[in-house]
């Protein structure tokens, strides 16, 4: 069995950006991830400005003042946010509000609290205030010509907001990645159909696709797929077609209504990997060639033999990359969260793509360890540690909206109350 970064390491070598790149408004970028640098073409903020509602001064015109010796200077000019300011007259102040231009000349701002004004249009200060007090300089938060925003990239509000201050009205993206999905199973039925007797409703079709449209990628959704080979294969054909990766979940373990693995070696080459993780086990990686009719020779691009060294897989062109998820409802997600997730974002062109993980108390314990690494259902409980959610199975899908993330559990590890474990929140699971 491999283990869980070993495998993570093998799909994200074989992952590289999707070539397509577009132009896109910065208000509807949301997500979306730079396909170039974003470099200021200004400084930020593009002058000095006041941080404080005030007067600003020269401070050595100031010195000496004190509470029982204050010094009163004349007031010369208003300058409110948005206005141009005159350089400052020699030993007089400018009355200034929060982001006004600081006149040329002043090298203090006075917040108006400290100071005293009188009707004949002076302004009393009781203080010297240091150079550069309540100004914010020209270019403190970013200077013309630094890269802001490197390629990679994905955008947050923040980012965006961080384009937009330097006047970037369009940013240049990496296209949506194109993923087709597909549900094996002849006991699903969509919710809304009735239930006969050994049917289960496709609620990984909801937790899955949701979790694309997170990520940004343009989805096609083939639906529920007989388990029978040829449709299957069909279905892969189908798919291969427009798609830098066909998703499936269920059917891809070796029993005989599994049909996901001899369809995709049929179609393409698959490694299955036995990963050392629970909740998962099963995850089939691959390719599916397009264009490629039903039994046509294998010779070229991902020829046959190609899958049976795992890490072999090359999304040379004419191929579309193949992920099959397990269909058991916490072993999909999980799957997907540890490895679809990472694998889409270093398609889109993310190179930072691994989340970000915590060390927190366990305020439970677990006498066994399991042979695999566990990925345990866990909630933040109000005294800042770890509770535990009571049953672990693959099928209880409760576990996960009851918790908060996934205590992160190295193989043959047992948990004793009161110790640090590593924990990933979903938060930063399903960004
Ligand atoms: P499989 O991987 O096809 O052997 O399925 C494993 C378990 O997950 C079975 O109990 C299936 O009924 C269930 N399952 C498979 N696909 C789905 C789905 N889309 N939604 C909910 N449960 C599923
Ligand atoms: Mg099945």
């Amino acid at each position: 069995m491999l283990a869980t970064a070993d495998a993570l390491g093998r799909l994200l070598d074989a992952a590289r950006r999707v070539d397509g790149r577009e132009r896109i408004g910065t208000l509807d970028a949301l997500n979306r991830v730079l396909a170039e640098d974003v470099i200021s073409p200004l400084d930020v903020p593009p002058m000095h400005t006041s941080s404080m509602d005030g007067y600003a001064v020269r401070a050595a015109d100031l010195a000496g003042a004190s509470e029982t010796a204050p010094v009163a200077l004349a007031v010369s000019q208003r300058i409110p946010a948005g206005h141009a300011a005159a350089p400052l007259a020699a030993g007089t102040a400018a009355r200034i509000f929060t982001g006004a231009t600081v006149p040329p000349g002043a090298d203090a701002v006075v917040m108006q609290e400290m100071t005293q004004a009188s009707d004949d249009g002076r302004v009393a200060f009781a203080q010297t205030p240091a150079a550069g007090e309540w100004i914010t300089r020209q270019g403190a938060d970013i200077r013309q010509g630094s890269v802001i925003l490197p390629a990679g990239t994905r955008l947050t509000p923040q980012a965006l907001g961080l384009a937009a201050s330097v006047g970037c009205a369009q940013l240049e993206v990496v296209r949506p990645v194109r993923v087709a999905i597909f549900f094996t199973g002849d006991e699903l039925r969509m919710p809304g159909e009735p239930l006969e007797p050994g049917a289960i409703y496709n609620s990984n079709r909801f937790t899955l696709r949701a979790l694309l449209a997170k990520l940004g990628c343009e989805v096609t959704d083939l639906g529920i797929v007989p388990d029978r080979l040829d449709a299957t294969r069909e279905t892969l054909r189908r798919a291969a077609g427009d798609h830098d990766l066909i998703l499936t979940c269920g059917g891809v373990s070796v029993g005989e209504e599994d049909h996901v693995k001899p369809a995709v070696e049929a179609e393409g080459h698959i490694s299955m990997w036995q990963i050392a993780m629970k909740p998962g086990k099963p995850l089939a990686f691959g390719a599916v060639r397009r264009g490629a009719k039903a039994g046509a020779g294998a010779g070229a691009g991902a020829g046959a033999g190609a899958g049976a060294g795992a890490g072999a897989e090359e999304n040379v062109a004419g191929e579309a990359f193949f992920i099959g998820l397990p269909g058991n409802p916490v072993s999909s997600f999980c799957t997907f969260l540890l490895f679809v997730r990472p694998f889409l974002l270093r398609l889109a062109g993310v190179e930072r793509v691994a989340p970000r993980v915590f060390s927190m108390r366990a305020d439970f314990s677990q006498k066994k360890g399991d042979r695999r690494n566990e990925f345990l259902r866990a909630r933040v409980n109000d005294a800042g540690g770890l509770d535990l959610f009571e049953n672990q199975s693959s099928a209880v899908l409760t576990s996960t909206v009851w918790g908060d993330g996934l205590i992160d559990n190295p193989p043959n590890h047992a948990i004793s109350a009161g110790e640090i474990v590593r924990f990933i929140p979903f938060s930063e699971l399903t960004r």
